[in-house]
């Protein structure tokens, strides 16, 4: 047996049409440049890796969850430096009009687009931020923005959390929520969209901590990835030079995944000082300082190790990492299987009554409803068994349950494993604990 791993984006964007993960937005109309649908196996997919993160992050004594309105405040952006600061330099072409970044593209050689040269503008600012208006007339209403990271929303709730939740430094405030960038140079399927979530935790801690918080996150966080089932050598650490670093942060690595285009951004660890804090605390004019009872209640802004993790660029790793082609010598037998996590998989069982036959049909009935009570399960009747066996391993199912004409008699079932193709037999009233012990 050989196999291959994904050679392409595009080949795992057909997939993920094909099988129904991911469609294009308004597909009907043609579509909505970078923005996408999840469907109904993408959307299981999605709330797993969602709820792992959010168990990991949140069931535990020092970190709490929030989920803040998307729109905010303007002056909020206005703090947080967005307003002035959250844009990209972008060039046209005079020739073909095309945009484009300028940090990536050599604007001294020719454009990628038509191949003229020496035809560019001179570099403009691009607020990446999507402005809306609030209120029901225009000409009293205000601007308001789509949030552009979920972050801010974390750091206005800092005193609400910690004077509600009675929390002592340190603690963290987590949340998983949507965020909006009207990037310039989208693409690369899910890898960089307009619209997508993002899972960040913010972590308030004693001035001074910083370098200590910041190695101690980026342990668990790189763990987390792992755990998640990613091959270990197609992550890195990406350390951000002290020259590149932002304009909050005095530390900053991101965790890279090697996708089939490269080596890409998927998590940012960002040690932010109390850069944020501060500047709400300007803006506002509350005062937004912890009184430190452990320390002869001094009065200090807490400093913050964040950690920001793009939920669709996880999950695009996770199904890159997962795509095999497995060949057993001849065409026939070549297979797509997605070795998905099975804690992360869309559907955990399948169950596949050999023949659509009464009293099959009726045992088969009872098996899937008792596994549902337990796990996302589906149940295919139609078409022959091979060909249900490889749409289960091209959406990643971990087993699948056959149920045959022995069942009737033995009160058994075969389960298929996903990986090794093995059977096993298994009593009908031992296949919960057994899927359980397996996974
Ligand atoms: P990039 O350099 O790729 O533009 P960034 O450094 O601006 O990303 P952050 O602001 O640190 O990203 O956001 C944290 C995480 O949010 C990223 O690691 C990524 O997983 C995710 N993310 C950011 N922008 C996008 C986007 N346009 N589409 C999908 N995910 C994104």
């Amino acid at each position: 047996m050989s196999e291959t791993d994904l050679k392409s984006i595009g080949e795992l964007a057909a997939l993920c049409k094909r099988r129904g993960f991911i469609f294009q937005s308004s597909e009907v109309y043609g579509g909505l440049g970078s923005c996408w649908d999840y469907g109904p196996l993408g959307v299981e997919l999605k709330r797993n890796i969602k709820e792992r993160w959010w168990q990991s992050m949140t069931y535990r004594d020092d970190i709490e969850g929030v989920d803040a309105a998307i729109l905010m405040h303007p002056t909020v952006w206005k703090a947080s430096g967005h307003i002035d600061g959250f844009s990209d330099p972008l060039v046209d072409c005079r020739e073909c009009k095309a945009r484009f970044r300028e940090d990536l593209i050599d604007t001294a050689k020719a454009c990628p687009n038509c191949g003229n040269k020496g035809t560019f503008t001179e570099p403009r600012e691009f607020n990446l931020m999507f402005k809306t208006q609030m209120g029901a007339v225009e000409s009293e209403s205000s601007t308001v923005f789509l949030r552009p990271e979920t972050a801010q929303g974390i750091f206005v709730n800092f005193l609400n959390v910690q004077s509600t939740m009675r929390k002592k430094l340190p603690f963290g405030i987590a949340q998983i929520g949507k965020a909006f960038r009207n990037e310039i140079t989208p693409g690369n399927f899910i890898f960089r969209t307009r619209e997508f979530e993002q899972m960040e935790m913010q972590y308030f801690i004693k001035p001074g901590m910083q370098g200590e918080e910041m190695e101690r996150w980026k342990e668990i966080r790189y763990q987390w990835h792992l755990d998640n089932g990613l091959r270990p050598d197609r992550l890195q650490w990406a350390p951000h030079p002290a020259d590149k670093l932002a304009h909050y942060a005095d530390a900053a690595t991101d965790i890279e995944y090697k996708f089939p285009m490269g080596w890409g951004e998927m998590e940012g660890i960002h040690s932010r000082t109390d850069f944020d804090l501060k500047q709400h605390q300007e803006f506002s004019g509350k005062n937004l300082s912890y009184v430190d009872q452990a320390d002869n209640n001094k009065r200090y802004i807490p400093y913050v190790i964040e950690t920001s993790v793009g939920c669709d660029r996880t999950l695009l790793a996770v199904l890159a990492d997962a795509y095999r082609v497995e060949f057993a010598g001849d065409k026939e037998r070549e297979r797509v299987v997605l070795k998905i996590h099975p804690e992360l998989a869309p559907n955990k069982v399948a169950v596949l009554p050999l023949m659509k036959k009464g009293e099959l049909m009726e045992r088969s009935d009872r098996i899937v409803s008792n596994l549902r009570k337990k796990f996302k399960t589906d149940y295919d009747v139609a078409g022959s068994i091979g060909k249900r066996y490889r749409r289960q391993d091209e959406i990643g199912t971990p087993f699948c349950v056959t149920v045959d004409y022995d069942t009737l008699e033995d009160q058994a079932v075969t389960v298929r494993h996903r990986d090794s193709m093995q059977q096993t037999r298994v009593a009908i009233n031992k296949l919960e604990e057994y899927i359980n012990q397996q996974m």
